[in-house]
């Protein structure tokens, strides 16, 4: 624990590693997991970094406070204060302290704790190791900059969500994005802040940014300088124009947004605790790191959240103070400008700070800093191309062509054939500078694949892929799968040179790159003319029924072994999912015969064949083989599971789950929720709080988490009843699965329970659903006790 602001003499040696034995609950989480300390360093880091973020911490906690009094006028002190639908407070403060802050008399305890941490500026005459105290500082600013940002949510301060500034984000893209953190689509964050030296500069490290798939979280302003320059005082500043990164960009025409990486949360630096935030509420979502574990917090975001932050040009005291905060948690910073280092690694894995990188350097050099592993496929199109662009969309306006849709004919088909002639993609009829601008054209993609390990089950999985691979390329969008594909080129993809012959390419080489374990040769004809796409189409569709019939007639009875899941053991490293032919894996991304190829490709990879062995009971889905996995894939956490009951050893959650269900006691039925759904449950808690619960893999009796589709399989809680033990859905969820529903509760002998299922228009408190379930005659209140 330091010593408070102010408080005299210079802290022991160690610092606040030193201090942290005897640390109360405001000690920074790398102090008090015993990080190195940085004696010794030189004394521009003392002048300017500790310095700086003393002072830059104190100015946190004048606004802090100014804005506190003023929200105090305003409301009263029992007013709620949180950002939008998180069960994880304000996650900083909680992640670290365990005490959760709901209303406005909660943070008068913030406010008192960050002005205990907030060290003295350093004496000049000051030897002894002080970048304790520079963590502190830091920590305090973040705890500060969480309340100044709640605050704005009630009011005080600049709107939170406005214009291209998007807020904090809620739980539901929490858990949707970590999920790619999970399966390394997405290797890590980049914390911006500050601003490039001009609108091409930022456009195009942004670029090098999404093409090494990273997001990008922007907050805080900078200034647009035309020399990379030191600090915000210096003179050759004062011409410059204050702007954001983010501004930057889309003053660069750049699309921003979750769904293109690039992420902007606030003009203000305050905004970074979303970045912080989010890289918390993964360790406690994934991880299972407990509320006030400081210790295992770290070693989680250090070890597993591979965030840090980029400073562009001059460096104020608030970035400073931001930057101090990012260090506790592993992330260090990368700087163009001409500040101090701090080399040692001690906290982080590697450097802390690393100033004075170019612009062209910057992304190389922050990948080396933070040990990122990143894998670029090279792909022969002349767009960029990677993840970070999959989720671009392309406006009427900027449209070069349009294939397939509702308006011409389309299809993909992938299918194993003989004579694969390796790399040919042919186009059938006309290219792009053969039509005119806006046109749309029947498309039929036909890929022919050939590979000794290559199985005809594996045809679906494989064509599926053809929607990312496409998505990924910059300029091109690629909608639905099937006999419903629409894709549309844009105006700029096309002035770069990209053609139909493209589509080939880009599928030839992605076929090769990730599923080089199974196909050898791949071939590509791109027909596009009706009297050459409707035949195709007529060929795939009798294929797409083959397929459906043989994937629906598949059991977990009729297979020996199921598959397991271990993606996810990045980030929650106890939970292991079992993926069966009736249940696939609770992120709904991975199906028993996605696990099947999945093996095929890569045996060393994430899913394995799990023998099933002796049948220890039927009906609730207990095997030996399963357990015995269960208990060494879960390094002895885990003793056995059912796969069929929530109520007795259910299956474990990461937090990646598309849906929960929980039991309703008084109505003797289970609800399920989908992550969606950002109202109340009649649970009495929202999916939010309830994934805190159900996540993090340890089994929660009573409760499991789920892929929505799983809502339609024959042994959905088959031991509990079954579907018609669901007597509560959200509305939008309910009709998702009006199909599902309906044929598994015809098959079950209740072909209306669908009208029978309450929503949040009928109820939501369980009095009222139990109410509803009455008076339409629901099928639980006859069944058998749950209990
Ligand atoms: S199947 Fe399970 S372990 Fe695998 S990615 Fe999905 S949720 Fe994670």
């Amino acid at each position: 624990m330091t010593a408070p602001a102010g408080s005299g003499p210079a802290r022991p040696p160690g610092g606040c590693a030193a201090g942290a034995a005897g640390g109360g609950p405001t000690a920074s989480a790398a102090s008090r997991a015993g990080a190195t300390s940085f004696g010794g360093a030189g004394t521009g880091v003392r002048d300017i970094i500790a310095g700086g973020a003393a002072r830059g911490a104190a100015a946190y906690l004048h606004l802090a406070r100014e804005r506190y009094q003023a929200a105090l006028a305003a409301h009263d002190a029992s007013t709620p204060l949180e950002f939008p639908n998180t069960a994880y407070h304000l996650p900083i403060i909680f992640s670290v302290t365990g005490r959760a802050v709901q209303t406005l008399a909660d943070a008068a305890w913030v406010l008192e704790e960050a002005e205990r941490l907030i060290p003295a500026e350093p004496a000049s005459r000051l030897w002894t190791p002080y970048l304790g105290a520079t963590l502190d500082a830091g920590m305090a600013a973040l705890w500060l900059a969480e309340v100044i940002q709640a605050l704005t949510y009630l009011g005080v301060g600049p709107a939170p969500v406005d214009g291209i500034w998007l807020g904090a984000a809620d739980d539901v893209i929490m858990r949707a994005r970590g999920v790619e953190f999970v399966d390394g689509s997405a290797p890590g964050f980049a914390a911006v802040t500050g601003a490039a030296p001009s609108v091409e500069a930022a456009v195009a490290l942004a670029r090098e940014m999404q093409q090494k798939s990273l997001y990008v979280f922007m907050a805080g302003e900078g200034r647009e300088c035309n020399e990379l320059i030191g600090h915000h005082q210096d003179p050759r500043c004062a011409v410059a124009r204050e702007t954001t990164f983010a501004e930057q960009l889309a003053e660069g025409g750049v699309q921003l947004g979750w769904d293109t990486r690039l992420v902007p949360f606030g003009r203000d630096i305050f905004a970074h605790v979303y970045s912080i935030g989010f890289a918390v509420r993964v360790a406690m979502a994934f991880g299972g790191v407990k509320p006030g574990d400081h210790r295992n917090l770290l070693a989680y975001t250090k070890d597993r959240v591979f965030a840090f932050v980029v400073a562009l040009g001059p460096v104020t005291d608030l970035q400073y103070a931001a930057a101090a905060g990012a260090i506790n948690f592993g992330f260090p910073t990368i700087a163009t400008g001409d500040i101090p280092a701090i080399l040692p690694s001690g906290i982080c894995t590697y450097e802390h700070v690393v100033p004075r990188v170019p612009l062209c350097d910057l992304v190389a050099r922050s990948i080396e800093v933070r040990g990122l592993k990143i894998v670029v496929t090279e792909i022969p199109v002349p767009v960029a191309y990677g993840p970070a662009f999959a989720g671009e969309r392309i406006r009427r306006d900027d449209l070069r062509l349009e294939m397939a849709g509702p308006e011409a004919p389309g299809c993909e088909l992938l299918i194993t054939a003989d004579g694969v002639d390796d790399g040919r993609v042919t186009v059938v009829g006309p290219e792009v500078d053969d039509l005119p601008v806006g046109f749309t054209v029947p498309l039929g993609i036909l890929v022919e694949v050939a590979g000794r390990k290559m199985q005809k089950d594996f045809e679906p999985i494989l064509e599926r892929q053809l929607h990312h691979f496409l998505n990924e390329a910059e300029g091109l969008l690629h909608v639905g799968q099937r006999d419903i594909v629409w894709l549309r080129l844009g105006r700029k993809a096309a002035e770069a040179g990209f053609r139909l012959e493209h589509l080939g390419r880009v599928i030839h080489a992605r076929l090769h790159a990730d599923f080089g374990e199974i196909v050898d040769k791949v071939q590509v004809t791109l027909f596009t003319t009706a009297d050459d796409v409707l035949p195709l189409l007529e060929r795939a569709r009798a294929a797409y029924r083959e397929r459906d019939e043989r994937i629906g007639s598949l059991t977990d009875e009729a297979v020996d072994e199921f598959y397991s899941c271990a993606l996810c053991q990045s980030f929650a490293p106890d939970h292991i999912c079992i993926i069966t032919p009736e249940r696939s894996g609770l992120c709904g991304a991975y199906s028993w015969l996605d696990g099947k190829a999945s093996f095929e490709i890569n045996p060393a990879g994430p899913n394995r064949p799990v023998p099933k062995g002796y049948t220890l009971d039927e009906v609730r889905g207990s095997w030996e083989g399963v357990n015995s996995y269960i208990r060494e894939a879960s390094h002895g956490a885990l003793e056995r599971i059912n796969l069929y009951t929530l109520l007795e050893d259910p299956m474990t959650s990461c937090g990646c789950f598309e849906c929960i269900s929980g039991v309703l006691p008084m109505c003797n039925g289970v609800f399920t929720v989908d992550r969606d759904h950002p109202g109340m449950t009649p649970s009495g808690m929202k999916f939010s709080t309830l994934a805190g619960v159900v996540g993090g893999g340890v089994q929660t009796p009573g409760f499991v988490g789920h892929s929505r589709l799983y809502v339609g399989s024959h042994k959905f809680l088959s031991a509990d009843g079954g579907i018609l033990r669901v007597v509560w859905m959200p509305r939008r969820l309910k009709e998702s699965l009006r199909e599902e529903i309906a044929a598994a509760a015809a098959a079950a002998g209740h072909p209306d329970l669908w009208d029978q299922i309450a929503t949040e228009d009928d109820a939501v408190e369980e009095e009222e659903v139990m109410n509803f379930l009455a008076e339409v005659g629901h099928p639980a209140l006859e069944m058998e006790a749950l209990f």
